[in-house]
């Protein structure tokens, strides 16, 4: 078979790199070649995200900077994948000849298809919610991610409706992958040498599965997981406080491998502002959570994520969050003022004044970064416990994450790629840790 180049440009979140991985897995049954050369592709895929605000003028403004690159060439097969090619789909062939193929995130097990006839000069468009056939799709297509840390998609789509969020739309209602499909496909990541797996779900803890009269929840898959000698450590994310039951809580205390750090959107610290989102939670219903895991593990850290200035959002109810991440030291967290997404419920509610938004951002991110810093400077002239992912390009320097999931950069050797060492840390910035590695010394 005659191979061809694919190049593959993701944005947005990790289940997008899962997508992207799959895309791959499955292309190169047509002779496609991942290549890091954007410029020299016969396939160009855009793998694209609808969360950020402007999503879709970025789409544009990238296959603009593709056109560029192609100009004195042949043209690459122009692909859009992702969130924004459900939200906008044939919009996008109308409007931009140079896109060939549009596909939704529920139908890129039908990209192959779509390849092909490309080739008979059809413009295709494919946007289905077929979850179920994709997935059944990829049980027979060999997930070739070779990552120390790997993700593995275990449910998507959403029923919960927040009305500043587009996922319901563009990923479809919630579907929970079969157990068994699940393992298969964990213990494929575990053969290619992950050490580390991170199960990923828009509402990762509402996974459900049902068989022969037994529901499958999300800590029966980490139960399972835990059962590798080879893998050692389990993630999840993202998370609904709501779909926090005691199951999954009291794994924490069992399961050596699960890292004690918890993403867990709130999203505000004002109740009245959590019914005008339709979060279906409160405040209070948080910080149950937080004491419960707490009293489990002391160790245990949290991150969330904030919508600044939402519609109708007044000072005291801005006061509340700032009460909020007073009472829980959130280490690591993501904050934006409020950007309506077309189509969702609170594009159609009036916007706060601009730089009262701006001045609440600044007033929160300034909490949330003192944090952060504070946090990771406690850990200088500790050491830590760093899984290795890869030795960094250019520098002779190697990458791992520590159990909260910072980025730790230290000098070490290659026989670590892979392992679980004892780095001592020297320094440390907002966002990383700075260390060389330790051997023989009790971690922290
Ligand atoms: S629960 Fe999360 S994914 Fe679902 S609608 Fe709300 S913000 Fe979006």
């Amino acid at each position: 078979m005659k191979t061809k180049n694919i190049f593959i440009k993701t944005f947005g979140c990790q289940m997008n790199e899962y997508d992207s991985q799959r895309i791959y897995d499955n292309v190169t049954n047509l002779g496609f070649i991942k290549t890091s050369d954007q410029a020299n592709a016969e396939c160009y895929v855009l793998n694209t995200c609808h969360i950020r605000d402007k999503a879709k003028e970025k789409v544009y403004h990238e296959i603009g900077r593709v056109k560029k690159l192609y100009r004195d060439k042949k043209k690459p097969i122009m692909v859009v994948a992702g969130c924004v090619a459900q939200a906008e789909n044939e919009e996008m062939l109308k409007r931009e000849p140079y896109i060939d193929i549009v596909i939704g995130p529920q139908a890129y097990h039908k990209i192959n298809e779509l390849l092909k006839q490309h080739e008979s000069n059809i413009k295709q468009e494919e946007i289905e919610f077929d979850t179920i056939s994709k997935f059944r799709h990829f049980d027979n297509v060999k997930n070739n991610n070779n990552k120390i840390s790997a993700f593995l998609t275990i449910q998507e789509g959403c029923d919960k409706f927040c009305h500043f969020c587009v996922v319901p739309y563009t990923r479809g209602p919630e579907y929970s992958r079969p157990f068994n499909q699940i393992i298969t496909e964990a213990e494929q990541l575990i053969k290619n040498g992950a050490k580390e797996i991170t199960l990923l779900g828009q509402n990762v803890n509402a996974y459900s599965y049902r068989e022969n009269l037994k529901e499958f929840r999300l800590s029966d898959l980490i139960n399972h997981l835990n059962q590798y000698s080879e893998l050692e450590r389990i993630r999840y994310t993202t998370s609904h406080p709501r779909d926090m039951t005691d199951d999954l809580i009291n794994c924490y205390s069992s399961i050596q491998k699960l890292m004690p750090f918890v993403h867990l959107p709130i999203q505000s610290g004002s109740d009245r502002v959590l019914e005008l989102m339709n979060r279906k939670h409160t405040v209070d219903d948080y910080i149950k959570i937080y004491k419960k895991l707490k009293k489990i593990n002391r160790e245990i850290e949290f991150s969330s994520d904030f919508i600044i200035g939402y519609p109708g959002e007044t000072t005291k109810d801005f006061e509340d969050t700032l009460n909020l991440i007073n009472k829980i030291k959130f280490i690591n967290s993501f904050s934006f003022i409020f950007s309506p997404r077309p189509g969702t419920r609170s594009s159609k509610l009036e916007m706060i004044d601009k730089n009262t938004a701006k001045e609440r951002l600044k007033l929160i991110q300034e909490k949330l970064f003192y944090n952060q810093i504070k946090k990771n400077k406690s850990f200088e002239n500790t050491v830590v416990d760093v899984l290795v992912e890869n030795k960094m390009e250019k520098q002779n320097k190697f990458f791992g994450r520590n159990k909260y999931i910072s980025p730790v950069i230290f000098d070490g050797i290659d026989e670590n790629i892979g392992k679980i060492v004892k780095v001592k840390i020297e320094n440390s910035n907002q966002n990383s840790l700075f260390g060389s590695l330790k051997k023989k010394m009790k971690a922290a």
